[in-house]
């Protein structure tokens, strides 16, 4: 996130003897002179809007203020020794600074009553124009509480169904593997054998792809761009089109009395993403041969101009009759094939499904 700066604007204090507010400015308190404790923390003024006057920045960005070791006088960052007591302030402790103090809210001041005598004044007022007294803090809307997911501790339901569960996932898993293991045997006669040729047939046409414009290959044909988010940055893109998003400035104490109105913003760099089309090769269909023999051969189709021949696949199947039924076998190569010669009696192995695993020739 990059900060921006929006402005600057007056904090304000409430004096905890009398309850009178207090420009942040202010060291003492304007209704009982009270001096500002170091606990007494700096309040948004609602409704103050934010502005670049140099002497407000200059106060703001110099620091946060010294409070003298010795009788708790406010001190501005820049000073050495307090304009209270003249003691030194080396040893003094520093206002915190950083703390974000509300979400900064721009637009007309409201008008709000005077407690003493019902007059209006502006909501940034501290004191009443009519009557002088202190303008009571509007009530600040309480913050909505964070929904906090309420989290159901898992009862001993929960437990037994997930017992129930793990149990029936491991007898599962010991049935799998009693039945992967098993092994019986019978005696087979080969009754027939089947192979499979495919041939695939390719076409050469048009494709449509979407990429960012820099990524098309030259060749292609490009059809409509738009521009679209690429990438975020925190920083500004430099000869690049970018959408700034901002989020909601808000008002960051500076422990001065004058806070700093600030808002994060991230750059969204675009660019355009096209349509583009490619002149590619496609199967459209596939060219298919069987047999019952020993000699697979591959279909030899007709081809037009734009067609061509794509990848070759070849399936195996034998067929064995035995007493328990019939049973298929795949293999992968010719070879292996060609040694299951019709009415050749084999020794197989079976597994719990029904499958087989292994092959002997019988004697
Ligand atoms: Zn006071
Ligand atoms: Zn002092
Ligand atoms: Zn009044």
């Amino acid at each position: 996130m990059s900060q921006e700066t929006l402005g600057y604007v007056k904090l304000e204090w409430t004096c905890p003897r009398c309850g009178g507010r207090n420009p942040g400015t202010e060291k003492s308190c304007l209704s009982c002179g009270a001096l500002q404790p170091q606990d007494v923390q700096f309040e948004q003024t609602e409704g103050a809007q934010a502005s670049q006057d140099e002497a407000l920045k200059a106060v703001a960005e110099a620091g946060p203020d010294i409070h003298c070791p010795f009788c708790g006088t406010r001190n501005p960052a820049t000073a050495t020794v307090c304009s209270q007591c003249g003691g030194d302030l080396k040893e003094g402790a520093r206002r915190e600074a950083g703390k974000v103090v509300g979400a900064y809210k721009t637009g007309p001041a409201k008008q709000v009553p005077c407690p003493n005598c019902g007059s209006m004044n502006p909501e940034t007022a501290l004191r009443c124009a009519q009557c002088g007294a202190s303008m009571a803090r509007q009530p600040q809307a309480p913050a909505a509480p964070a929904a906090a997911p309420i989290a159901a501790k898992p009862g001993w339901v929960t437990y037994a169904i997930l017992a129930v569960v793990i149990l029936c996932v491991l007898a599962g898993a010991a049935f799998m593997i009693s039945r992967l293991t098993a092994r019986e045997e019978f005696t087979g006669v080969v009754q027939n054998v089947a192979w499979q040729t495919s041939v695939a047939i390719q076409e050469l046409g048009p494709v449509q792809h979407r990429d960012w414009e820099d990524q098309i290959p030259q060749e292609a044909q490009i059809g409509d761009c738009s521009d679209q988010v690429r990438s975020v940055q925190n920083s500004e893109p430099v000869g690049q089109n970018y959408n700034k998003i901002c989020g909601t400035p808000y008002t960051v104490d500076t422990g001065s009395g004058v806070g700093k109105v600030v808002q994060d913003c991230q750059f969204e760099v675009l660019a355009p993403y096209c349509e583009y089309t490619l002149q590619e090769w496609r199967v459209v269909s596939q060219a298919v041969e069987s047999g019952n023999n020993f000699s697979p051969v591959f279909a030899q189709p007709q081809l037009a101009g734009n067609q061509r021949l794509g990848e070759q696949n070849t399936s195996y199947v034998i067929i064995f009759q035995t007493d328990q039924g019939q049973y298929e076998y795949s293999v992968n190569s010719l070879e292996e094939f060609q040694q299951f010669q019709p009415d050749s009696r084999w020794i197989l192995i079976l597994n719990g499904f029904n499958q087989i695993v292994g092959l002997e020739p019988a004697r």
